[in-house]
């Protein structure tokens, strides 16, 4: 999965991306709101993480021109200013929740999970066809005969994007997308490689090959 993290003060967004990257999130960094507006434009994002306190147009001014956009990139707002009604004009402006720093890394993650799943229309922490199940918090895979398989993190990458839509088929550009941030020099056959490695826990089953389009989990029973 990819996040937009916009934060300005170095040392959090550091902390931040790292504790993304430990987590199998693919983070793309942005230091002030235009830039964050630009990036969300050029690319998918799967949750935005936004400070308030930004130079240049600030975390409430991005969050009006997304929604009065209609873009629905679930988001959380990260932020030290601690008043009700800070708080109550980010959830009212379309933010999906609101976390005030200094947090714990380990929370900022928990609620990411839980807008996730609130946006995925699903109370179930795990993600299935009925096939292969993957446990976001565990980062461990489960088929019928084998309950717990350790996945890479972005082995883990791939089968969350295959598996948050069973049936569509993601191409080796919308794969690479959700695995690699920016800057990241893609070997051509990386994603080929991945795969494979994948089958090769799962099943040679577990994900389909579309010839000339890419690759998918079939939408189970
Ligand atoms: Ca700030």
């Amino acid at each position: 999965m990819r996040i937009l993290l916009v934060e300005d003060d170095p040392m959090i967004g550091d902390a931040i991306q790292a504790a993304l990257k430990d987590a199998s999130y693919t983070a793309d960094w942005v230091k002030d709101g235009l830039t964050a507006l630009a990036a969300i434009d050029a690319q998918h994002y799967d949750l935005m993480l936004l400070d308030l306190g930004l130079p240049g147009r600030d975390g409430h001014g991005v969050l009006r021109t997304l929604r009065g956009d209609g873009n629905p990139v679930p988001l959380i707002i990260i932020t030290a200013r601690d008043s009700v009604g800070e708080r109550i004009r980010g959830l009212d402006a379309g933010a999906d929740d609101y976390v005030l720093k200094p947090f714990d890394m380990s929370e900022l993650l928990a609620r990411m999970r839980a807008v996730l799943r609130r946006k995925g229309g699903s109370a179930v922490p795990l993600l299935s066809n009925g096939v292969v199940s993957l446990d976001p918090v565990a980062k461990q895979a489960a088929t019928a005969a084998d309950p717990a398989i350790a996945l890479s993190n972005r082995e883990f990458a791939l089968l969350q994007a295959l598996l948050i839509r069973p049936g569509a088929i993601l191409s080796r550009a919308d794969l690479e997308d959700r695995i690699y941030g920016w800057g990241f020099e893609v070997e051509s056959n990386a994603v080929e490689f991945l795969i494979h490695a994948l089958r090769r826990k799962l099943g040679s089953d577990a994900i389909k090959n579309v010839r000339g389009m890419g690759w998918m989990v079939s939408k189970g029973v």
